[in-house]
This record gives structure tokens, C-alpha cells and sequence, in this order.
């Protein structure tokens, strides 16, 4: 295959795992902890080299955004992967509708302010929820009556076991 050589850099990955890394500064709580090895991802190149590797593969895994839903009771014996993929698009819109893809690096509060500057009504009662808008469906974030499930359309992910990308829709 040849790449031009922007193309290129997109795809070479810096991926780097860390030992004993401290999440001290990565969960809300401030809670001292430690993570036996510790991995961030800035590009999606990253996570497949990542899964590729036996720090990956022979841990338990424990995927990490803003920390604000964890409580650390004790050092964690496997690898912490902390999601920061960046980027929000418009995808379409319609007379009644506008589609917006969010990455999952992306902090939550970022995404209701890029929705709201732009007139985009939907999520603002979800305003300064803490945390990362990948962890937003996992734990289908809700306040003032509005959840997150009433305005998304499907999340993309990646299988962890094969590194192959799955869409689940909505409904
Ligand atoms: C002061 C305060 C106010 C809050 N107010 C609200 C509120 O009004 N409404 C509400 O719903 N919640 C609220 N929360 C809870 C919290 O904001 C949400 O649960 C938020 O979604 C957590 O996001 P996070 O990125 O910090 O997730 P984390 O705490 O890092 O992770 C939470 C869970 O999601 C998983 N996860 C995170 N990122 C990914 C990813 N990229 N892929 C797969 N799994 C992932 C983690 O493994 C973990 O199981 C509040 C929390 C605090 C501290």
C-alpha cells in the first residue's frame, strides 16, 4: 500500500504502556492509587496496537474517562486505558433534526457547549455533567428529566477481543 505522507503519520502510532502509573490525579476523589500498567489513546491506531500487545491481553482492563463515576478502593492489578480521542462533527441535518459525532476523549460539557453556541437544542439540561462523552452511554447520563438515550442514535466501538468496530443503535 502506499500512503502520502500525511496519511502516513495518521497512521503510525505512538502507543506507549506505562508500569505502576498514578491515577491519583485521574479520578475525582483524588483517591491514591496505582494502576499496573497504564495506556492513553490519542488515535484510533492506538487502541489496535494496544490489543495487540501481552500487557493488553493477559490483564484485566479497566477503560477510564474523567474518573467521576469510580471509586478506587484499592491499587488496580491490570491496565487502566484512558480514552482520549478528540473531535466533534457535524454529520447532517435536517429541517428538525442535526447530527453530531462526538469521539469519546471529548469531555461531555464540551459537546453541550459546542450544541448550544451553535442553537442546537437536546442535550442542554445535561449541561456540566462531569466526565467524558465516552462514558456518557455507558452510564446513559440523565438530569432534569432528559436522559441521554432520548437523543442518541448509535454508539461506535471498538470489540476489545478482535479490535473489529461495532455500531449499536439505539433501538
Ligand atoms: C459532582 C458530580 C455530579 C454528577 N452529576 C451527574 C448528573 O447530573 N447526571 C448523571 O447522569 N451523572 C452525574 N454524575 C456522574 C458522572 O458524571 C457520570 O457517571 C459520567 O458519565 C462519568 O463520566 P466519566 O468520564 O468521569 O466516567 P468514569 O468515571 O471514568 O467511568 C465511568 C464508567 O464508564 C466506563 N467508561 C468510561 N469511558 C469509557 C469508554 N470510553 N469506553 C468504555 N467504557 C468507558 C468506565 O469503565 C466506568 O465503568 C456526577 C458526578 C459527579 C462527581
Amino acid at each position: 500500500m502506499i500512503f502520502a505522507r500525511n496519511e502516513l503519520l495518521e497512521y503510525i502510532s505512538y502507543m506507549t504502556i506505562q508500569k505502576d502509573y498514578d491515577l491519583t490525579n485521574l479520578n475525582t476523589f483524588q483517591i491514591k492509587a496505582k494502576a499496573k500498567f497504564f495506556s492513553e489513546i490519542e488515535k484510533e491506531q492506538d487502541f489496535l496496537e494496544l490489543i495487540k500487545t501481552l500487557e493488553f491481553r493477559n490483564n484485566q482492563k479497566l477503560f477510564l474517562g474523567g474518573g467521576s463515576n469510580i471509586l478506587f478502593t484499592k491499587d488496580f492489578d491490570g491496565i487502566v486505558i484512558l480514552n482520549k480521542l478528540k473531535g466533534i462533527e457535524i454529520l447532517k441535518e435536517d429541517d428538525e433534526n442535526v447530527w453530531i459525532k462526538a469521539m469519546g476523549g471529548e469531555m461531555w460539557n464540551d459537546l453541550v457547549l459546542f450544541s448550544v453556541q451553535k442553537g442546537y437544542w437536546g442535550i442542554e439540561n445535561l449541561s456540566l455533567v462531569p466526565g467524558t462523552v465516552g462514558a456518557s452511554p455507558v452510564q446513559n447520563i440523565g438530569a432534569y428529566g432528559i436522559e441521554l438515550k432520548d437523543v442518541l442514535e448509535n454508539v461506535e466501538a471498538y470489540e476489545v477481543s478482535t479490535g473489529s468496530k461495532k455500531v449499536f443503535s439505539r433501538g
